[in-house]
């Protein structure tokens, strides 16, 4: 019987960890098991992750957060997909947009035909939503009216990662009765089947438990220390494994956010700039092996010159964290789980880590398993599921890169064909002949949707071989969802407020 359940780490993995865990108990057959939540006095959390999936909304309501309380309190403004600028070669023109939302008509008709044929040289996603033009004008994805967590638009979140994870331990230990322990876990006792019995702490006493979550983030203390589970390296296929971040304020207090993260390519990585409500989050990756630490830190603050002011540039402090880009062979051993960085991390480009960190929860919140038995079972259904998303991150990830006529050579590389796994090339052969769909991605709730795909691909102009010709009715038809979209496009810019004009109407209703 699972009767108690301990999570290591008390970073967003471990805090979201809790929180799902302990909000979905009713759900598991036989067992309400308590659970505690240890985090050491003496290793950071990592601080960073500032920027969700909509899936984020689903979690949040599942624990019972308020997303009012959660806006004002963790700094959050709404984001509703990426844009990336100059990852085509670098012009001043070069931006594509990655919406959340997916496009009206998409299981209908081919939309890229129809674009080819109507307006091809409107960008693809101004072309199939309105979204891209509602993050051109800063707007928020829904009205002052709009219920908590409903949107007009699809959203996710930009946050501050420290606060984001105070909220969750604030809740989880006051509403959802998760033991809090601050300790380090110095030790590991196992029965004869390798299982974990109990986790040796410095200063308290030890912890018997029955399920562990693994959520140590880069330390990987369980599932590499203890059960030495190889990790998948992916540093030849996505190079950055490097990153510099740092925060930026504001010119004035009232200077509109943006809507979208946005991702400059660089000249051996690419910038990320998020706007929360009091700061900018900016960070740069790169590749170690085509920028040395110096070189990284004057591309960033040459884009802070760019994008803010030469004295923050030349003063505000920068952060360096260094990671392998991978994931384990194994996520899930005898009664141990990884969740969140221990389990693997790429990097954040598409923000896809507490996503994974939620379809990890996900699924062993709705196969929690019994006893001992079923675990073994549901391990290996586990296993299977997430190296295939991982593989599936991979691939989406790479996909960013390869049409790039960029001359720098971190850009030339990641292009190469050497770089690209077969089961993304074997996908390129298929798109020559027609567009992305759902027969590509086989499995039940895919991490990155088809219509993701053709975003990104189109939106890096990418020109099949093979153009379809269009029956009457279908051209009737998508000339009708363009005109849809058209008038959708400015009753949306004239009925949204702001991105910040919401944040800060919503703030105002929280006592
Ligand atoms: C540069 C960068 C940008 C990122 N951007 C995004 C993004 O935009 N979106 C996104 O989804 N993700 C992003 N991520 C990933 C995201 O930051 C992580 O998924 C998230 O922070 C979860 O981390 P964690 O909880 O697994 O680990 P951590 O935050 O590192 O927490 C580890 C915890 O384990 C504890 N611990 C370790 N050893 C012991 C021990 N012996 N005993 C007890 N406790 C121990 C520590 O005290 C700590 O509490 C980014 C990552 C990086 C590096």
């Amino acid at each position: 019987m699972i009767e108690h359940v301990v999570i290591v780490g008390g970073g967003t993995a471990g805090w979201l960890s809790a929180g799902m865990i302990a909000a979905n108990k009713h759900k598991y057959s036989n067992s309400t098991p308590k659970i505690t939540l240890i985090e050491s006095p003496n290793i950071k959390t990592l601080g960073v992750g500032e920027g969700t999936w909509p899936s984020m909304r689903n979690t949040l309501q599942q624990i019972g957060i308020n997303e009012r309380e959660f806006i004002k309190s963790c700094n959050v403004s709404l984001k509703q997909g990426s844009q990336f600028k100059g990852w085509r070669d670098g012009s001043i023109q070069d931006s594509y947009y990655h919406p959340f939302i997916t496009p009206p008509g998409y299981y209908e008709c081919d939309l890229h035909t129809h674009w080819q044929s109507l307006a091809p040289e409107m960008p693809f996603a101004d072309f199939v939503s309105v979204q891209s033009c509602v993050c051109d004008h800063k707007k928020a994805p829904k009205q002052f009216a709009t219920p908590d967590y409903a949107g007009v638009t699809n959203y996710g979140y930009h946050l501050d990662a420290s606060k984001f994870a105070e909220l969750l331990k604030d809740h989880c230990t006051d509403k959802l009765n998760v033991n809090y322990i601050c300790d380090d876990v110095i030790g590991v006792n196992t029965d004869d089947n390798n299982n974990i019995t109990s986790l040796v702490l410095a200063k308290h006493d030890e912890l018997h438990l029955d399920l562990v979550i693994d959520c140590s983030g880069m330390h990987s203390l369980l599932i590499d220390k203890h059960y030495g589970v190889e990790f998948q390296r992916c540093d030849d296929v996505l190079f950055n494994d490097s990153a510099l971040a740092t925060h930026l304020p504001y010119s004035d207090d009232n200077e509109q956010i943006e809507s979208a993260t946005v991702a400059t390519a660089q000249e051996a990585g690419w910038t990320w700039d998020i706007g929360l409500q009091t700061r900018r989050g900016v960070g740069y990756t790169y590749s170690s092996r085509h920028s040395t630490d110096e070189q990284a830190e004057q591309v960033l603050r040459d884009y802070i010159r760019k994008t803010s002011n030469d004295r923050l540039a030349q003063s505000v402090d920068v952060r360096k964290i260094s990671f392998t880009p991978g994931y384990r062979k194994q996520f899930w051993v005898k009664n141990c789980l990884a969740v969140g960085m221990s389990a693997g991390f790429f990097e954040p480009l598409e923000a896809s880590a507490l996503a994974m960190v939620e379809l990890s929860l996900t699924m062993l919140t709705e196969e929690f398993p019994v006893d001992h038995n079923h675990m073994t079972m549901l391990s290996e259904r586990f296993n299977n599921r997430f190296t295939y998303r991982w593989q599936r991150v991979v691939d989406f990830l790479k996909l960013h890169y390869l049409f790039n006529t960029r001359d720098e050579p971190y850009w030339v590389d990641a292009r190469d064909d050497q770089s690209t796994p077969n089961s993304l090339k074997q996908l390129l052969q298929i798109w020559q002949y027609q567009a992305p769909n759902r027969h590509d991605l086989t499995q039940n709730e895919e991490v990155f949707p088809s219509a993701s795909y053709q975003y990104v691909l189109y939106g890096l102009g990418f020109i099949p071989k093979v153009s379809k010709t269009l029956s009457l009715a279908q051209q009737q038809q998508a000339q009708r969802l363009f005109q849809q979209n058209r008038e959708n496009q400015s009753r949306f810019i004239q009925a949204l407020p702001g991105n910040r004009e919401l944040v800060t109407h919503i703030k105002s209703k929280v006592a």
